[in-house]
């Protein structure tokens, strides 16, 4: 009854780590040799954190991750479009985080390990294909001296990421990754806090922007803390872009100069850009949505099925989520195709919606609206945009991408504490 997971991103640790919950044997096979912290910041939406409590992780959560307190828009010109309260400040029963993704990834990989030893984590082995019939599956991996191995389970979970090839085989046709035209530069650097100290900040235009949020405490000795910033440019999407990689890294004389008057009294976005000792782009891609994520015993999870603009800091969140609600469906109808295709059944149609949606910008399309009626230039927001408006902008987000608070405080536990798959 071993369930057999490609990858070892957020979706496929945390996979794992709920397998090991409810008494499911699972195997984790991963590409690279060894996982390291790779990545700069992410945010965990309060539906994420929920499901991360629930597997126990609280305290080692808080050690990682800031406490997000306030999400602003700002206009080019350093005034305010929007800011709302975020997380329990918002009346969540969970918080919000900013964590730094590396870290989020060796904490889940600690914890499987911990629980499920260390043979639940295979390096070093790319899945290459599968074969999946009534008996079971049978997924063929290569390390990287060439070997060749057939790993059998009873399902095979597809958490392999934008490029992955569980679903290149099950979709032969499909597409390159599709690029919008925006390139992300994305970086860390000590920065004195601004606004509450714990703000997810994003200013700019729509075709211009730049978002900043700390994703450590601020250092006693110095008053200075780590800030994850993404600076943003679109460009003519008929132009092409070259490879979507998380890790190509470049000299920020790329983009700089596009930044150089991005100086406010509260924020010297120049300084934050050359303050940074590594910076990484990565040009804002997404894949067209599918009909189907299960074939056979067969099933994608994660950004293997629905890839999508990091635009509305949901994409590592829906990640947890989906090994939450997978597991729930593990509880109702065990180790099955019909667990597959229920899960299938209960988010394909509403992530295939989110795609699309952060394709339109997911929130921060309230910047192209300001932008519309004036230019991105003004001295009173509410002269350009009523706050009924905006309030509505977000609230249909926040449900969309499955964080409307009311109905997550109200909702049950996706897996109730102590369940176990029957046996
Ligand atoms: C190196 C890296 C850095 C990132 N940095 C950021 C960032 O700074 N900010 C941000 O918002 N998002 C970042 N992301 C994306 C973010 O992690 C995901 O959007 C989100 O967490 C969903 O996670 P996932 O597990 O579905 O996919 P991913 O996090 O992409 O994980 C997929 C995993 O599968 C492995 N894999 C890929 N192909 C195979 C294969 N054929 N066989 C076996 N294993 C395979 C990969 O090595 C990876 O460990 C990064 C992703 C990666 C891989």
């Amino acid at each position: 009854m071993t369930v057999v997971i490609a990858g070892g991103g957020v979706a496929g640790l945390a996979m794992a780590l709920t397998c090991e919950q409810i008494g499911v044997d699972a195997v984790v096979l991963e590409s690279v040799r060894k996982l390291g912290p790779l990545g700069v910041g992410i945010n965990l939406q309060p539906n994420a954190v929920r499901e991360l409590f629930d597997l126990g992780l609280a305290d080692d959560l808080d050690a990682i991750g800031i406490e997000t307190r306030e999400w602003a828009l700002v206009g080019r010109n350093g005034n305010d479009v929007w800011a709302e309260p975020r997380g329990r400040y918002a009346g969540y029963r969970w918080p919000q985080y900013s964590v730094h993704r590396g870290q989020l990834q060796m904490l889940l990989l600690h914890h499987v390990i911990a629980r499920m030893g260390p043979q639940a984590v295979r390096t070093d082995q790319r899945v290459v294909g599968y074969e999946t019939d009534a008996e079971g599956v049978r997924v063929a991996t290569v390390s990287r001296d060439g070997a060749a191995s057939i790993i059998e389970g009873s399902l095979l979970l597809g958490a392999d990421g934008l490029h992955s090839a569980v679903r290149a085989q099950m979709h032969p046709g499909q597409p390159e990754p599709q690029w919008g035209g925006a390139v992300l530069w994305r970086g860390a650097s000590f920065g004195k806090p601004i606004r509450t100290g714990a703000s997810f900040t994003l200013v700019g235009s729509m075709d211009q922007r730049f978002v900043h949020y700390p994703i450590a405490s601020v250092d006693a000795s110095t008053g200075l803390q780590l800030q994850n910033w993404i600076a943003e440019i679109s460009f003519d999407p008929a132009a092409g872009w070259r490879s979507s990689d998380w890790n190509r890294r470049v000299e920020v004389a790329d983009f700089l100069p596009a930044f150089s008057d991005w100086n406010f009294d509260w924020l010297d976005i120049p300084a934050l850009i050359e303050n940074a000792p590594a910076v990484w782009e990565f040009p804002m891609v997404d894949r067209d949505p599918v009909e189907r994520w299960v074939d056979g015993r067969v099933c994608l999870m994660g950004d293997a099925a629905h890839v999508m603009y990091p635009v509305g800091s949901n994409g590592a969140s829906q990640a947890i989520v989906d090994a939450r609600v997978m597991g729930a469906q593990f509880l109702e109808f065990g180790i099955t195709t019909d667990a597959l295709h229920s899960f299938e059944n209960l988010l394909l149609a509403d992530m295939s919606d989110l795609v699309l949606r952060n394709r339109g910008h997911g929130p921060i399309g309230v910047l192209g609206v300001v932008d519309e009626r004036c230019g991105g230039v003004f001295d009173d927001i509410d002269d350009v945009i009523p706050r009924a408006e905006v309030e509505r902008y977000m609230s249909d987000y926040k449900r969309a991408a499955g964080f409307a608070r009311d109905r997550l405080n109200n909702d049950r536990a996706t897996i109730r504490p102590g369940s176990r798959v029957a046996r």
